[in-house]
């Protein structure tokens, strides 16, 4: 077959759907690797220019263990050379779980009456908030069933509760959200709420594959989803997050579906998404789903290196669904962020209840270590575990997109700020043990900024020690 990079059978016009599943196979069946393709692909990437469908499945095409290598390799360095040894941290807040739709794959389904439904009151909402200052958080994610009850109105609250909450040095900075779709009205009332990043992620690209796993409710409405992101632009939230759950098809398929929602916002709103999340499906409550398309951690690691190549200025998130091992491990193929800290039974923060009970939660997390159990050993990794929303408060938007192409903005902005925000961890948080060696990794990665901003960020250290928070650049 011969190939036109980027020529689709469906045009990117806003609000329509863009997903041609027959031209996506097509690209996976016909795209050959070779060696010396795979190594030209990575190099494109490597210098700083986003794949198109054709080279994305030529890569997920290439499995031969050097290519595989090649591969991995070139997404390690891109995450290496472009976005150094920062890490985001933030946490998932889950504010209600009542839910009129039936995803097969979810414990919060309407149909599951094992689980126990709860939506947090203002009170209690104040009190998980309070609990995650204590802990050092500073970014959350508010995380909704879909349900009459969580109108916009009632999100946009929950968010401006949650920024009002103030507990010693604590406050949250940045809230995201990941709610059902809305429509535009609906995002102008949350965006005015002051949120960051709009999560929906997509589930599935593959339109047969969608209709088997959501049964009545509006979920079940492919396109209504698909355009989701677009009514968020429309609205004039540009700051949105996309995402496949792995496990309801072929892994290589939603990969395509990825860049492919990817390039349409590029291309109708001069924008890519935010960020881009590929949770695996784990066990839920009265959960009985065999799958035939588990992605296992072999593919996980490719996938995630592949999406890194793809769509080098995109943040990347890995969250709690995985195992410490494997996210220390994935973390190094490119991802920007991750959870820390984390329970998503409702009210557990406050109560600071294990992960345990099934029936409460969405689904079971793998990964349950505090947040300074996570810092510690991100410290002993050599990165700098980083709080940072300066660039949101700002209003420097795109700034995956600026750290990638504006020389020097990473040393000038991010590297610095993911220090302050570090140190006012240290200083406020961590035991003494995390502080001291947290303060070596400072040193250490201070050395490697301009003398000018080493002393800049030092005389920021020393007024963050004096009692002054919330300095960045
Ligand atoms: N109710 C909203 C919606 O469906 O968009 C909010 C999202 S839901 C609370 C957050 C995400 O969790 C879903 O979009 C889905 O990708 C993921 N999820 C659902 N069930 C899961 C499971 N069993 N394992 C892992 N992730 C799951
Ligand atoms: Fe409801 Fe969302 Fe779970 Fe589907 S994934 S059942 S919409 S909470």
């Amino acid at each position: 077959m011969q190939f036109t990079p980027e020529k689709y059978r469906i045009p990117d016009i806003p609000m329509q759907q863009f997903i041609d599943s027959d031209e996506i196979w097509d690209y996976l069946n016909s795209s050959l690797s070779s060696a010396d393709r795979v190594r030209d692909i990575v190099n494109k990437s490597l210098s700083k220019k986003r794949l198109n469908l054709e080279e994305t499945a030529t890569l997920i095409n290439a499995t031969d263990t050097a290519s595989v290598e090649l591969i991995k390799e070139g997404a390690k360095l891109l995450k290496r050379n472009i976005y150094g040894n920062r890490i985001v941290l933030f946490a998932p807040l889950y504010v209600g779980n009542k839910c009129s739709n039936n995803c097969v794959y979810c414990g919060f389904r309407a149909s599951n009456k094992a689980q126990v439904r709860k939506t947090l009151s203002n009170e209690d909402l104040v009190k998980e908030v309070e609990a995650l200052e204590d802990e050092g958080q500073k970014r959350l994610i508010l995380v909704f069933g879909e349900h009459a009850e969580y109108s916009p109105e009632f999100i946009a609250d929950s968010v401006r509760a949650t920024y009002s909450v103030k507990k010693g040095n604590g406050e949250i900075r940045r809230v995201n959200i990941n709610a059902a779709p809305l429509d535009i009205e609906g995002y102008k009332t949350v965006k005015e709420a002051g949120i960051g990043t709009y999560q929906v992620f997509q589930e599935t690209y593959h339109p047969d594959a969608y209709k088997k796993y959501h049964h009545g409710g509006r979920k079940a409405d492919y396109k209504w989803r698909l355009t989701a992101l677009d009514r968020a632009q429309e609205a004039g939230i540009d700051d949105v997050g996309i995402g496949a759950l792995i496990g309801l098809y072929d892994w290589r398929f939603e990969v395509m579906g990825l860049v492919r929602h990817t390039n349409h916002l590029e291309a109708c709103y001069n924008v890519g998404p935010h960020t881009i999340s590929f949770p695996r499906i784990k066990d839920a409550s009265s959960l009985h789903m065999g799958s035939s398309y588990f992605a296992s951690d072999e593919d996980f690691l490719r996938m995630v290196a592949i999406l890194r190549l793809a769509v080098p200025y995109t943040g990347m998130i890995l969250t709690a669904r995985e195992p410490a091992a494997l996210r220390d491990e994935v973390i190094q193929y490119g991802v920007s962020q991750i959870d820390g800290g984390t329970k998503i039974e409702l009210g557990s923060y406050t109560f600071k209840e294990k992960n345990e009970n099934i029936d409460r939660s969405q689904f079971r997390i793998n990964d349950d270590r505090s947040l300074n159990d996570i810092i510690d050993e991100l410290l002993d990794q050599d990165m700098i575990p980083s709080f940072c929303t300066a660039c949101y408060r700002l209003g420097r938007t795109g700034e995956h997109f600026m750290e990638f192409s504006v020389p020097g903005f990473i040393k000038r902005f991010c590297t610095p700020n993911a220090i302050l925000t570090l140190a006012e961890y240290l200083f406020d948080y961590a035991p003494e043990q995390t502080r001291e060696k947290g303060m070596m990794v400072i040193e250490k990665n201070l050395k490697e900024l301009s003398v000018n901003i080493q002393e800049e960020v030092k005389k920021k250290i020393a007024r963050i020690e004096q009692g002054d928070r919330d300095l960045f650049f």
